[in-house]
């Protein structure tokens, strides 16, 4: 319900949320992604969806179905539009619109407005009836491998609009192209607040000391989140510093590499027992947001990120965070206000030090983080820009001009340490 978000979101947010719902009322939304679970879209629908319907819209979320071979070859494509270089043949390709086309006969894809959840599910659009089609882009696309892009460009093409999370990722195409950063919610297990009996119970259940300092870093096992560099990190502090490493992430369904990388990480921590790599199931929110609410300091060393929710709900638990600068985490991380941005193991070991020696500071930056996501990044700012873009787009005759809000720029007082 919109009311319980009253006293923690912006009430300027909650004004446009209504005042547009009452505009939109009684149309459909639909929402598609690739997998109910695991990774952050997945988390952001969980919560955004519900909320949708609770103010009136008719909301729906459908997930595709694809075999391995369909997900092996998405993410090629997600690794090859984040830089890498993959081998893409046509007969993957030809899966691809297969499979897409099979998802397209089975799910009704009638809608006022459809909002489809990065590459998976791109290529539906072909099979588009009525309303709005938006493709909504997580990942880091500002330096894509250009042949699997030109693929999967005729599809992007076909929508009316793109969204991305950061304005770097914008591809000056042909649609109209739109920036709304992802969310988090405040009121969701992930980020409730928890009483210390309960994240007592996780660490003991986890069996995770409290008596030093504990860095921690939240993520699928995917190279892109470079946890051997989060290990290596860890390991030039602990000649000066004493401290424990947790390494937290649980499998995606759409991510068929996270066994791989799991074993690596497992490998390269072998023989240190300071260092905790929890294989979390599903829905393990509770205990993520005790994990993150136990922690001195939270990482996401990330070496392509699209935005790194974990960076936000870190910052929500007031932590200091360090993270890569890359993606949508410089968006979130001001750079010595509400965190640090490092570009190396090296930086990242110092930045550590800084704030495991200086604790006045580290709990400061915490604070004003705490309050930059407040402004920024809670589900109800993501759900009113959702809300206005459709708004927008069904009154194009209007010439309603769109200006988002871009965060750093207009936020003032964080002090620099
Ligand atoms: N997450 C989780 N369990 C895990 C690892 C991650 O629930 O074991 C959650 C994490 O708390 C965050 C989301 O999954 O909400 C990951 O989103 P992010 O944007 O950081 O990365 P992505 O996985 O989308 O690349």
């Amino acid at each position: 319900m919109i009311s319980s978000y009253a006293g923690i979101s912006p009430h300027s947010d909650l004004v446009l949320i209504e005042k547009l719902c009452e505009a939109l009322s009684g149309k459909s939304f639909l929402h598609i992604n690739s997998t109910k679970a695991g990774g952050g879209v997945a988390e952001i629908l969980q919560r955004m969806i519900p909320l949708l319907s609770s103010l009136g819209i008719k909301t729906r979320w459908e997930v595709i179905e694809g075999d391995q071979k369909f997900f092996d070859m998405t993410k090629k494509v997600h690794n090859a539009l984040q830089g890498n270089a993959e081998v893409i043949t046509d007969d993957m390709w030809e899966h691809y619109f297969e499979v897409n086309r099979k998802n397209a006969s089975k799910i009704d894809l009638g809608a006022d407005a459809v909002l489809i959840h990065d590459p998976q599910p791109a290529a539906l659009v072909k099979y588009r009836k009525t309303g709005n089609w938006l493709w909504r882009c997580h990942i880091d696309i500002s330096a894509p491998n250009p042949e699997v892009f030109s693929r999967l460009e005729p599809s992007v093409k076909e929508y009316d609009s793109a969204i991305f999370s950061v304005a770097k990722f914008a591809r000056a195409a042909a649609i109209d192209e739109f920036i709304v950063p992802p969310s988090i919610d405040p009121l969701s297990e992930k980020n409730m607040d928890l009483s210390d009996k309960e994240i007592t119970e996780v660490a003991e259940r986890f069996d995770i000391p409290l008596d030093r300092p504990m860095l921690l870093q939240v993520s699928r096992f995917d190279r892109f989140k470079d946890p051997i560099g989060v290990i290596n990190a860890y390991r030039m502090v602990k000649k000066y510093n004493d401290c424990i490493l947790v390494l937290a992430g649980s499998p995606a369904t759409d991510d068929p590499e996270g066994e791989e990388v799991l074993n690596e990480v497992r490998e390269h921590a072998e023989g240190d027992p300071d260092i905790h790599i929890l294989l979390l199931p599903p829905f393990s929110d509770k205990d993520i947001n005790a994990l993150q609410r136990m922690a001195t300091i939270a990482l996401q060393k990330s070496l392509k990120e699209g935005f790194g929710l974990t960076v936000s709900e870190a910052m929500w638990k007031g932590k200091p965070v360090i993270g890569g600068a890359v993606g949508g985490i410089p968006l979130q991380i001001v750079h010595g206000a509400t965190g640090f941005l490092v570009h190396s193991v090296e930086g990242a070991a110092f930045r550590i030090r800084q704030f495991l020696n200086n604790p006045t500071m580290a709990a400061r930056m915490g604070e004003q983080g705490r309050e930059y996501v407040r402004k920024y990044f809670l589900l109800t700012r993501e759900t009113r820009d959702y809300l206005a873009l459709w708004y927008a787009a069904e009154h194009r005759d209007k010439g309603i001009v769109f200006e988002l809000d871009p965060p750093m720029q207009k936020f003032t007082g964080l002090k620099k340490s």
